[in-house]
């Protein structure tokens, strides 16, 4: 057992060591669910799904938590606008974010805490904060962070001590802070706006203490994996890292990981300009949610993901490569012996595949690995040279390592009746030796989504993979 991490932090990549052995505990940032979410967002979330997936594959217990951000100025702007209560619009988004998930083949996390519903945990840190001289109050009932008296402050982002000039954007419900720096823990009451009563007094939370109140509710004081995109070092992590350290006097993470940006024809998908994808629009355009997961999952976390038209096609190719794969496999019938190189070359594939994830997670150098692997099955099949039980284990071997990506279409996949019933009428046609009907039933199927192919062992068919368009 010997993942490797690259953790933000330190600046190293290291191997995995749970303080927990065995079982590693994860908190990923989620959303904050005043819109739908789009494909950037769910880059960084399919990335901590890949990794949960790898580490189980690799025989971990993993509890994983992701929380939904659901109170902030976002949402109550946006409630505000559609003249409903703010748990309304949260609920609704709340929803949509679990579909496109699941579209996704997100497997679900353990738990999918809401800050809304962790007003105490909240409070009860904001006040260990405000009795160990971390926090302060201000007159409108607000509480702060005192970065200085924090000298960590500043590592994850690696910003320079004497010239840190951080949080000088002075939002207007934070005057009277004691230093430009300090952020906000806890935000006094306004009209109009949500407010709870707790031990600090009335008023809601600030964003960054719920998911260090949150994680550590869920998983302990310390715990082992924190993830997030890249544009939350600062200054979201550094200061959950500021904000729990302080309260515990504990390691709060043993690793942070960071998912870089995902961009769309070079440039970073932002709302500002109107240059963003959502997971249900492109699918109701044709994408396949399998190679929109492709696209998203298969360049390395740490590099920047290009999005375009062209790699959604080749990530559509490349599912559509595996799942032929697949379904020739399982219909694979030949009474000759067994190739005694077949259980090696398998060997060399999961070996690859899992060298290159053990690497950091480096998706690239695990799919080379399969790609090869695939390569090399399909010439043996093209020769005959398998036998019906290689070809059963050949698909069992490839299965196991789709159980970490995700992007294979189901084993025991069923037509609608009527697709069915289009699929016999093609295979009695042929034998008929009407090729003129058996050729028409073929774009019907095709134009429905189902490829039928004719091979030795007979009519064979999968759901396509589309890349819209
Ligand atoms: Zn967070």
């Amino acid at each position: 057992m010997s993942v490797r991490l690259h953790d933000t932090l330190s600046g190293e990549t290291r191997p995995l060591d749970p303080i927990e052995p065995g079982h590693v505990r994860m908190y990923s940032c989620g959303p904050t669910v005043y819109g739908p979410a789009h494909i950037g967002n769910f880059r960084s979330f399919l990335f901590a799904d890949l990794l949960v997936r790898y580490l189980r594959y690799r025989g971990l217990r993993v509890t994983w938590v992701m929380n939904l951000t659901d109170i902030d100025d976002k949402i109550i702007r946006g409630a505000a606008a559609e003249g409903i209560p703010t748990g309304e619009l949260t609920d609704r988004f709340a929803a949509r974010f679990v579909e496109d998930a699941d579209a996704l083949g997100m497997v679900p996390p353990d738990s999918l805490p809401r800050a809304t519903e962790h007003i105490p945990q909240i409070a009860e840190l904001v006040q260990t904060l405000l009795d160990r001289r971390h926090a302060y109050r201000t007159d409108d009932g607000s509480v702060f962070f005192r970065i200085a008296s924090w000298p960590a402050y500043g590592r994850l982002a690696r910003l320079d001590p004497e010239a840190m000039r951080v949080g000088e954007r002075v939002e207007a419900d934070e005057y009277g802070k004691d230093d430009v720096r300090d952020f906000v823990l806890w935000k006094g009451p306004k009209p109009g706006e949500p407010s709870w009563d707790s031990v600090v007094g009335p008023g809601r939370p600030g964003w960054h203490i719920e998911c260090s109140a949150m994680s550590m509710a869920q998983l302990g004081e310390s715990f082992d994996i924190h993830t997030g995109g890249v544009d939350l070092v600062f200054p979201h992590h550094e200061d959950e890292i500021a904000q729990s350290e302080a309260a515990t006097g504990k390691p709060f993470v043993r690793t942070w990981l960071h998912c870089a940006h995902l961009r769309m024809g070079g440039e970073k998908m932002a709302k500002s300009t109107g240059n963003i994808a959502r997971v249900a629009d492109l699918v109701a355009a044709g994408v396949s949610p399998r190679a929109l997961r492709y696209a998203l999952i298969s360049v390395h976390y740490r590099a920047p993901l290009n999005y375009t038209d062209e790699s959604l096609q080749a990530a559509s190719a490349a599912v559509e490569r595996i799942d032929a794969l697949l379904t020739t496999l399982a219909a694979y019938r030949e009474d000759g012996p067994d190739d005694p190189t077949l259980p090696e070359r398998l060997e060399r594939l999961r070996t690859g595949f899992e060298a290159g994830l053990d690497e950091d997670l480096n998706v690239s150098a695990a799919l080379g690995a399969l790609f090869d692997g695939v390569r090399d099955l399909n010439r043996r099949v093209d020769a005959r040279s398998l036998s019906t039980a290689d070809a059963q284990h050949a698909n069992a071997a490839i299965r196991a390592l789709d159980a970490v990506l995700g992007v294979a279409g189901p084993a025991d996949a069923v037509l609608d009746p009527d697709l069915e019933a289009l699929v016999d009428a093609r295979a009695a046609a042929r034998a008929a030796r009407d090729w003129a009907e058996s050729d028409r039933l073929r774009d019907v199927l095709l134009a429905r989504g189902v490829a039928v192919e004719d091979t030795r062992d007979g009519q064979r068919w999968r759901l396509v993979v589309t890349s819209g368009g």
